[in-house]
């Protein structure tokens, strides 16, 4: 546009020069004075020469309404953190650290924990406003006050978790319905489980599992069952293991303390009340598990499934003992590593513990 202003003023005046000689003088000088001028507005401030310098081409001033005095602008760096301008410091050579002092105080607290700003903080050359530049120490404060919003924290936490093992049943055509044979006890296997979890201000944002290293296998349990069983005495479908509550007080999946490949059916008052069999079946398991399951029951229903009932306080069934749908087969309890009264229910297919709320 000015461009294209002063080729039309320069035509002008050639014109004009044509056709009014006398004039020349007078509109010469006009002219240089026009062009000089439009060569000025057409340049951009530079407040620093050097060439990798980002420069804001405007100075940053509090309020846009404010008169500031040049004396009152301040060669100066400003801070943004997400697009916002924190304040400025007149020398940038410590940001660095200051960062990394404001992320280690964010991150303390926390276990195996690192922080960093969500948006990496930016750092531009400029004139400012002199209240908006702050020494070190009134920059750090104000992140820190204010800007913890924009850092977020993530904390590593591992846990030994068991793997259960898996129940392998063989069957003997030649041995009648009532045979039953533990040919090889099972043992659980150990995980380490790392979760990441993400805090922002003190709130945790999400948790996830990182990565799970295998301590030890588990080593599998091998049964050996009669003819009937070959196909299989349960229904394929499962009843509800307990007769006093449907409540789920904790579900299939990770959780803060790791794996829980069961549910939790919890409810006041339930402690000594019937645990039923899931599904008809053979006892193959009636133990005691003291870190772990506590007194509890396996069923194999002969069909790919087995059920687990873990806590008890009693066990009113013996191993090699066939089962019916809905039969009594233990007592709700708190034995092993329970906090309260439950009963921890897993449905096993295959050898793999699945959501037994898919059942029902
Ligand atoms: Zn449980």
């Amino acid at each position: 546009m000015q461009n294209k202003n002063i080729s039309e003023m320069v035509n002008v005046i050639v014109k004009y020069i044509k056709n009014n000689k006398k004039a020349v003088t007078s509109m010469a000088c006009i002219a240089a004075i026009v062009i000089t001028s439009c060569v000025v507005f057409a340049r951009k401030p530079v407040y620093f020469e050097s060439e990798n310098t980002v420069y804001l081409e405007k100075p940053v001033v509090l309020s846009e309404n404010k008169t500031v005095a040049a004396a009152d602008l301040v060669p100066a760096y400003g801070v943004y953190i997400n697009e916002e301008l924190v304040a400025a410091v007149e020398d940038a050579s410590d940001l660095d650290t200051l960062f990394e002092e404001v992320l280690a105080s964010a991150s303390k607290g926390y276990t195996n924990a690192e922080a960093k700003f969500i948006n990496t903080p930016k750092t531009l050359k400029g004139l400012f406003d002199a209240e908006y530049v702050y020494s070190a120490e009134e920059l750090k404060v104000k992140i820190e006050k204010e800007y913890s919003q924009y850092i977020e924290v993530r904390s590593y936490v591992t846990v030994e978790v068991s793997v259960p093992y898996k129940v392998i049943t063989k069957y003997d055509s030649s041995k009648d319905e009532d045979y039953f044979k533990i040919k090889k006890e099972g043992k659980d296997g150990i995980n380490k489980v790392t979760t990441e979890t993400i805090y922002i201000n003190g709130e945790k944002q999400s948790s996830s599992v990182f990565e799970t290293e295998t301590v030890k296998e588990p080593v599998n349990k091998v049964v050996v069952t009669g003819k009937t069983l070959k196909s299989g005495v349960g229904s394929g479908t499962f009843a509800w293991p307990s007769a006093y509550t449907h409540n789920i007080f904790s579900g299939f999946g990770y959780r803060e303390d790791g794996y829980h490949g069961g549910i939790d059916i919890n409810d006041n008052g339930m402690y000594g009340s019937d645990i039923l069999a899931a599904d008809s079946g053979t006892v193959i398991t009636a133990s005691y598990d003291e870190y772990g399951y506590g007194h509890h029951v396996e069923i194999d229903h002969g069909n790919g499934y087995v059920t687990r009932y873990a806590h008890c306080s009693d066990i009113y069934v013996s191993v090699g003992e066939k089962v019916s749908k809905g039969a009594v087969i233990a007592a709700v309890g708190s034995t092993g590593n329970s906090e309260a009264p439950h009963l921890h229910f897993e449905i096993i297919e295959n050898g793999v513990r699945v959501d037994p709320t898919m059942f029902f």
